[in-house]
């Protein structure tokens, strides 16, 4: 709903009549007759507020509503205060001494918006008969595997979702009939209302209750949808995710969302990933982390191992001397680097990261105990209070991937 001014002159011919049997203004707006200007706003301010139409559905409240706002139209201009003062309301009737008339009236439109805004009483902005508009966009969560994530994958997803039916062809009506011109609105989808006030006639425009707002009636709705112009429909779409999304990677299938109104394009399908954990492998954006148990004498000795990597089995060579926490890194075996563009581009590859853990055997047989005896022997009883942790070293290592 919103409300124009239409006709000053309604203004005046409305005060005229109003001035025979008045109420004082000072009475009106609750004041002394010696309130400054500041006392005078903030009293009509209250009032009006109190009384607007639109506010109060009080019978009497549209009276008041233009008492107060003469009364303030009056004692807020120095000059028909002075007037009124001295000659009271017929000061103002008759045009009295030096009263130059009406012509400041078309000022309380000013103050009134002023005061309140443009859209004071007003339900938010002009409805007019609906134009296009664009149709809702729809999400789909879909979980894949890790390696689907890794590598791409094309996969079927049904959906279910609104579609203009295609039976009326999106008009609601029956084939055969058509949809008729509404005749509360005339077709235009929106409803005049004249109001007088003591502000001038307003136009209070309201969408159309009757067929809210479309300008239309349909005198036989369509069987398939009720007259609701859509229906429900379950597809199958065919989504191919690239290679290198994550978890939250969001793809968009344009237009493949709900149906346009009013010839308005289709809204959007958002395929949301969610990506299932994998029983070893860890990612963290484009890389890899493995952890890899290997025993003490590998970690003392060195060996050549085997490490399952996300393209398959690798060979990885383990140094003399490494501790639990090493890293060793494994180029170009991590997740494909999807381009920012967003277009499904890779810019390489990132890393695979084995994480070294030294296990130590908790069950010896009687052999490897003499052994360990024997190597005992051979280290020493010193024990060495440690700079850095496991953690600390651990961080050092993977520092460009963790973050300092
Ligand atoms: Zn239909
Ligand atoms: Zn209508």
């Amino acid at each position: 709903m919103y409300s124009v001014f239409v006709d000053e002159y309604a203004i005046r011919s409305t005060l005229y009549v109003f001035m025979a049997t008045k109420r004082d203004y000072y009475d009106v707006l609750g004041v002394q007759r010696s309130a400054s200007k500041e006392e005078l706003k903030k009293a009509y301010r209250k009032l009006a507020r109190q009384y607007h139409p639109d506010v109060n559905k009080e019978d009497d409240a549209s009276e008041r509503f233009k008492e107060i706002n003469e009364a303030y139209e009056v004692l807020s201009d120095d000059n028909k205060r002075t007037i009124y003062d001295q000659y009271g309301h017929a000061g103002m009737s008759n045009g009295g001494a030096g009263f130059s008339g009406f012509e400041g009236f078309g000022s309380v439109a000013d103050i009134f918006e002023e005061f309140f805004g443009a859209g004071f009483g007003s339900g938010g902005g002009r409805r007019r008969r609906q134009g296009p508009r664009r149709g809702s966009d729809l999400r789909y969560d879909l979980r894949i595997s890790f390696e689907e994530a890794v590598f791409g994958v094309e996969k079927d997803v049904s959906i279910t979702r609104p579609e203009i039916c295609g039976e009326c062809n999106g008009t609601g009506a029956e084939p055969g009939t058509s949809p008729e011109r509404c005749n509360a609105c005339n077709g235009s989808g929106e409803v005049r209302r004249v109001q007088q006030s003591i502000l001038g006639s307003f136009v209070n425009v309201t969408t159309c209750p009757n067929c809210q707002g479309t300008g239309e009636m349909i005198t036989k709705p369509c069987q398939t949808c009720n007259g609701r112009k859509q229906i429900q429909n379950t597809r199958t779409i065919k989504v191919k995710i690239p290679a290198g999304v994550d978890n939250d990677t969001q793809i968009r299938l344009t237009g493949e969302g709900g149906p346009g109104v009013n010839g308005g394009p289709p809204g959007n399908l958002y395929v949301v990933i969610y990506v299932k954990k994998h029983d070893f492998f860890q990612r963290r954006g484009d890389d890899i982390f493995l952890d890899l148990q290997i025993n003490v004498a590998q970690a003392a000795l060195g060996d050549e191992v085997v490490v399952p990597t996300i393209d398959g089995e690798e060979k990885l060579t383990i140094t003399p001397g490494t501790q639990s926490g090493t890293v060793f890194r494994l180029r170009g075996k991590g997740v494909p680097r999807l381009d920012r563009s967003g277009r499904g581009a890779h810019v390489g590859r990132g890393d695979q990261h084995v994480i070294i853990q030294v296990a130590i055997p908790q069950h010896l047989t009687e052999q490897q105990k003499k052994l360990f005896q024997d190597l005992s022997r051979t280290l020493g009883k010193e024990v060495v209070p440690q700079q850095k942790g496991f953690l600390d070293q651990l961080k050092d290592t993977l520092g460009d991937v963790f973050g300092r």
